[in-house]
């Protein structure tokens, strides 16, 4: 079983699980051309992918899921209230239904096309892909009218419930509710069926909360945030506003709560924890790294509860089990 971290942190979110012929991502936060890139850095690929499956509706989870999933064909997982949540951030028409915001929308584009020029009007539409990266360019870009209308369109949804565990190909899934500021918000253990081994993603997290402690029992590889420091993000450059959302019991782990949960409610068992979604502005990953190896003392050995860092800025190398 693998697990490649193609990015943390709030400029985006992507990590591949794989486990004998399935592939899922997990999050698609970057753009699709920087997730191609990035996948082929770390020899995954993915026209292999078998599913994407999102923890929440926030920007730096799914910036690059529209159009990296029509590309690929990709069936998308989340929870029904993420999901919709996602549709309605890509639906200016907040007060309508979806059903007749989609009507709308084709029956302005058969208006205006009457008007204008074709390339006219699809220029209008809304391209989650082309906002998100205004050089999303060629190969991922949409090629049909069909498509470039509906921002929201997908080639397959599937819903799935926290604490409602599901399978795809190899790996059996176990997604739990987190504490976090978004409709849905999920965290996932990933369990390969024929390895027995256990693989948990825990990031965007205000607390750690009793559902998330038992969640993450014999996990063998634990990407868990560690987002900020709190005297960093105090005297930071935040505004108050911002620095209360990301300390409430909704925003994000700080080091400090991290440590905690390692200290004292970790049950010391995986051969590697990731520290991931640290904040360029309130972090510095030789204090996230610090404060986790202290909290795991002596627990710390050459085949078990190794400490790396995810960035934000390069695929990590695979952990692979
Ligand atoms: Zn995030
Ligand atoms: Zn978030």
């Amino acid at each position: 079983m693998r697990m490649t971290v193609l990015a943390s942190g709030s400029k985006g979110n992507a990590t591949v699980i794989a486990a004998g012929s399935t592939r899922i991502l997990v999050d698609a936060g970057m753009s699709c051309r920087e997730l191609m890139k990035r996948m082929a850095q770390v020899g995954e690929d993915p026209e292999a992918l078998d599913a994407i499956l999102i923890t929440h509706e926030h920007l730096d989870h799914v910036s690059g899921l529209s159009v990296l999933a029509r590309r690929f064909n990709i069936p998308v997982f989340f929870t029904e209230g993420t999901h919709r949540a996602w549709v309605r951030m890509l639906t200016p028409r907040t007060t309508m239904s979806y059903a007749k915001w989609l009507d709308t929308v084709q029956r302005e584009k058969a208006e205006r096309a009457d008007h204008a020029p074709a390339h006219t009007a699809l220029m209008t539409e809304i391209d989650p892909g082309a906002v998100d990266d205004p050089m999303e360019a060629e190969p991922c870009a949409d090629e049909t009218p069909k498509i470039k209308a509906d921002p929201a369109f997908l080639p397959a949804v599937e819903y799935f419930r926290a604490g409602h565990g599901f399978s795809i190909g190899e790996i059996d899934v176990n997604p739990f509710t987190i504490p976090h500021d978004a409709a849905d918000p999920c965290g996932f253990v990933f369990h390969a069926r024929s390895e027995s081994i256990r693989m948990a993603i825990a990031t965007d997290l205000g607390y750690v909360p009793p559902n998330v402690k038992m969640a993450l029992r014999g996990v063998d590889v634990l990407l868990l945030e560690s987002n900020h420091d709190l005297e960093m993000l105090k005297d930071g450059p935040y505004p108050w506003s911002v620095k209360q959302r990301v300390l409430s019991r909704v925003g994000h782990l700080s080091n400090a709560a991290c440590a905690e949960f390692l200290l004292r409610d970790y049950d010391g068992g995986a051969h590697t924890i990731v520290l991931g979604h640290l904040s360029e502005q309130n972090n510095l990953p030789e204090l996230a790294k610090l404060a986790a190896e202290q909290a795991i003392g002596g627990r710390m050995t050459l085949l078990g509860n190794r400490v790396v860092l995810a960035v934000q800025d390069t695929p990590l190398e695979p952990i692979c089990l």
